[in-house]
């Protein structure tokens, strides 16, 4: 029997920072190479979504007036059913602002509260300046390489349980040395790049979690990433050059390309 995974992006056109979206193609390319059918749906705003039908479900990052627009969408009901979903062993992969958005809440750096749909025991509030760099993280399992670009802090409540700690970069605050965070299969982390192509171990992870619930098993194939590989090994090396460099980015130094 041939197997398939159902992988919904969620709110592609709004939470889409620095090629978030290839995360949603990495994992359909897998999927294909594994000899997995992967079925992509979109969905955004206002939507009835049965999320615990899917396998895979994937948030980008975003900026503060998109956040807020997704925070009201999760208020009620849909934040509810996300959450149960999650409850229910629904593999999702969050990015920094959709990251935030599942915490308690985030209070931007301009004051405004964004309320979270509370799968993750973590609250965000804006700091001054912002976090950004090359960043490597020592996660269970293996390497994570990416780039932050936040002003929100995030600080772990005590149920909370970091995705790894920080090698090289600024993760959650850039003070506790912790970066994302996870529940069940449910991944957060402050890392684009996109994640997923640079760090094909942590797709295939995702994968394998997708399967096992909905198959029992998740035997995969063993793929040739030697592409791949280089370009993790090329933001492990950035994010060593940008520690050195070291200094919180302060507002208003940033091009059009910092998201707020
Ligand atoms: N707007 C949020 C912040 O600045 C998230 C940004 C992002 O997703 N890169 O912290």
């Amino acid at each position: 029997m041939r197997r398939s995974l159902r992988i919904l992006h969620l709110y592609p056109e709004l939470m889409n920072l620095y090629g978030d979206r290839g995360n949603v193609l990495a994992l359909r390319a897998r999927c294909r190479w594994h000899g997995i059918d992967p079925r992509v749906e979109t969905a955004s705003l206002g939507a009835r979504i049965d999320y615990g039908a899917y396998d895979v479900i994937v948030i980008g990052g975003g900026q503060d007036r998109e956040q807020r627009l997704v925070s009201r969408d999760l208020a009620g009901d849909r934040g509810h059913a996300l959450a149960a979903a999650v409850e229910d062993g629904v593999c999702l992969l969050a990015v920094c602002g959709a990251y935030q958005l599942l915490g308690k809440y985030y209070v931007t750096a301009g004051g405004e509260t964004f309320p979270g749909v509370g799968v993750f025991d973590l609250v965000t509030e804006g700091g001054d300046g912002r976090l950004v760099g090359h960043i490597a993280v020592a996660a269970e399992g293996g390497t994570l390489a990416g780039f932050e670009n936040h002003g929100g802090r995030t600080t772990l409540g005590p149920v909370a349980r970091p995705l790894g700690k920080v090698l090289w970069g600024y993760g959650n605050n850039g003070r506790d040395g912790t970066e994302g965070a996870f529940y069940r299969n449910a991944f957060g982390t402050y890392l684009h790049g996109p994640l997923l192509p640079g760090n094909p171990w942590f797709a295939d992870r995702l994968i394998a979690l997708a399967l096992e619930r909905r198959y029992g098993e998740a035997e995969l194939e063993v793929l040739d990433d030697q592409m791949d590989l280089m370009a993790h090994r090329e933001v492990i090396r950035q994010s060593r050059l940008d520690a050195r460099r070291g200094s919180v980015r302060q507002p208003g130094k940033e091009t059009g390309a910092s998201p707020r």
